[in-house]
């Protein structure tokens, strides 16, 4: 009954035991995993697992702001066959990162107006990373919108201020284990506020492990802490939180 809404199943942590980690899944009652895949040869990859685990695994495609540099026409060309084909379930994930650069910001900006756009026009919803880019992302969001824009605020790290603008906008917001860090007040204060039905959870692993486990590679199953932590700030039971944020992952992905 948990979806984990974003996951890199296809990096190399988890090359010598993802039979073991999708087990663990199970058992922690997931039932489902949209998986993210970056580039080429993670796409491949990840439709390889989703055709091993049908109607468990599902795949989102889409350019990291990082590598915004990398673009090309076929990416674009990949995402209309995808979508055409029902292979994918989201873009994503796009957006802006300005904390490492490592793409010009210029180009960043580009590649994400292009590829909201392309959303659009194949009728898919968007997983959209920001870091330290609030104001650029709401703007482009805002003037890219045709008024067929659905997205989702990937790993959502700010407060109830960047929450109230992007439900004002129609987005989702969804958590990740950030929630169960001690010092994570600010973003704990916003799942609080933010109402259920706009809210979604995910790992975003190998990367940001829960309280308890970080230094340690993430996976979906500990995407349970994730809805125990809302469920603690919203004073619900961790399967109330479990059987909204599922119910919104299934409407937002269309699985
Ligand atoms: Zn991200
Ligand atoms: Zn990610």
């Amino acid at each position: 009954m948990y979806i984990d809404t974003h996951a890199h199943l296809t990096f190399p942590e988890f090359k010598s035991d993802l039979p073991e980690v999708l087990e663990r899944a199970k058992a922690a009652q997931l039932t489902s995993i949209v998986n993210i895949a970056l580039d080429e040869e993670a796409l491949v990859s990840s439709l390889q697992i989703a055709a091993a685990y049908p109607n468990y695994i599902y795949t989102a495609y889409g350019l990291h702001p990082h590598d915004a540099t990398t673009w090309q026409e076929k990416i674009a060309d990949d995402i209309k066959k995808l979508a055409a084909e029902k292979k994918i379930v989201a873009v994503g994930e796009i957006g802006l990162d300005y904390h490492y650069n490592l793409s010009p910001p210029d180009q960043q900006k580009q590649v994400f107006r292009r590829v909201l756009q392309l959303a659009q026009e194949v009728n898919l919803p968007t997983i959209i990373h920001s870091r330290e880019s609030t104001k650029d992302m709401l703007t482009i969001l805002h003037e890219e919108n045709q008024g067929k824009l659905r997205g989702v605020l990937h790993c959502f790290s700010g407060d109830m201020e960047l929450g109230r603008q992007a439900l004002e906008m129609g987005l989702m917001i969804s958590f990740t284990a950030t929630v169960t860090f001690p010092k994570a007040t600010i973003v704990r204060a916003a799942a609080k506020e933010i109402p259920l039905e706009k809210i979604m959870i995910e790992t975003d692993c190998p990367f940001l492990s829960p309280q308890g486990k970080r230094g340690q590679r993430n996976e979906p199953s500990y995407v349970v802490t994730v809805a125990e932590a809302i469920a603690k700030e919203k004073n619900l039971t961790t399967e109330e939180v479990a059987a909204a944020t599922s119910q919104n992952a299934r409407a937002f992905f269309g699985i």
